[in-house]
């Protein structure tokens, strides 16, 4: 029988955890950098969802302060910083991420939303249409673009040169979200600087869109929701194929652990704060209960995750080999 001293064990065990702390260490450290050489990260992630083939891919990043006071802007900047420093994140810079997603469904290939486009490559954006044809499909094949709704990060890759990014598409969007942004008295005040983009890049397309409201379907079993708050047509999508179902949920939450955890406090880019509190409890409260996957434009790369309710907030959990087993 052999006896292990317990001091002795006690120390090996020490060690042990201390060897895998510092590879881990060296690991995230050369991963870093590896994300920040573009060549080196796809920056596609392809899973199954029933007959569905989805491709969530990255845009880029963008490196900003924050996430007070853009997120929790009603709050102390403390207690945000205490909200972030107990999810290990700092809380004097965020990383954010643009993620549209490509759904092949039967014979169409749907894209929702367009990232930045070219106007985003000087700053390491507008990767979408690049990432798009490494996953192995070119602008040309999408049949169909849906916009989720109109902010400048969605819409920006639609146009390329004054024509169509996506020579070969339809366009389905919220029918809300068109008439708000295109009313004639969005061109002054705050709302100037969107309504123009909206111009620019919305309007030559308009005459191949189809303009949908709650419960409008895009393709047999790609449904769109009403979100409203983040803007006043802000739309989510289910997606249903051979029993599996998959929710983008847009831009209803913008910060996995803020957003999330904290679905009550102020975002600035929110433009009625009240209702997209609610359009985030609602939305988030029926994915957690509902027990599916979904996947959020601004959540970290590969956007994929689910929700738990948990202290009167939700809890993220990015997916892993969920949709592989
Ligand atoms: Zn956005």
């Amino acid at each position: 029988m052999v006896t292990v001293d317990r001091r002795s064990a006690f120390k090996l065990g020490l060690a042990g955890a201390a060897g895998v702390a510092m590879s881990q260490i060296k690991i995230g450290t050369s991963h870093a950098q590896a994300a920040a050489s573009t060549e080196e990260n796809p920056g596609f992630y392809r899973f199954k969802l029933g007959d569905f083939e989805v491709i969530s891919i990255q845009d880029g990043i963008r490196v900003a302060d924050g996430p007070h006071p853009t997120f929790g802007s009603d709050q102390e900047a403390a207690e945000v910083a205490a909200l972030l420093e107990a999810n290990m994140l700092p809380s004097d810079k965020f990383a954010n991420g643009f993620t549209p997603v490509l759904i092949k469904a039967g014979d169409d290939l749907v894209l929702f939303d367009t990232g930045f486009g070219a106007a985003g490559q000087a700053n390491g954006l507008g990767k979408l249409k690049s990432r798009m044809q490494a996953a192995g499909y070119k602008p040309e094949d999408v049949s169909i673009v849906v916009i989720t709704h109109m902010h400048g990060d969605h819409i920006g890759g639609l146009m390329e040169n004054g024509a169509p990014a996506f020579a070969n598409a339809r366009y389905v969007m919220g029918q809300t979200e068109y008439d708000f942004w295109t009313a004639p008295d969005r061109l002054s005040g705050p709302t100037e600087g969107n309504a123009k983009a909206v111009a620019a890049n919305i309007k030559p397309l308009a005459e191949k869109a189809t303009f949908i409201g709650d419960n409008g379907s895009v393709v047999s079993g790609i449904t769109g929701i009403a979100a409203p708050g983040h803007t006043p047509g802000h739309m989510v999508f289910n997606v249903e194929s051979a029993g599996k179902r998959l929710v983008l949920t847009a831009d209803t939450a913008n910060h996995y652990v803020v957003s999330l955890q904290k679905p009550d406090w102020q975002v600035r880019f929110d433009m009625d704060k009240e209702a997209a509190a609610a359009t985030r409890r609602k939305v988030f409260g029926m994915i957690a209960a509902d027990k599916v996957p979904f996947i959020g434009y601004h959540m970290p790369f590969p956007s994929v995750g689910f929700v738990t309710e948990r202290d009167g907030g939700f809890f993220y959990t990015p997916a892993s080999y969920q949709f592989d087993i």
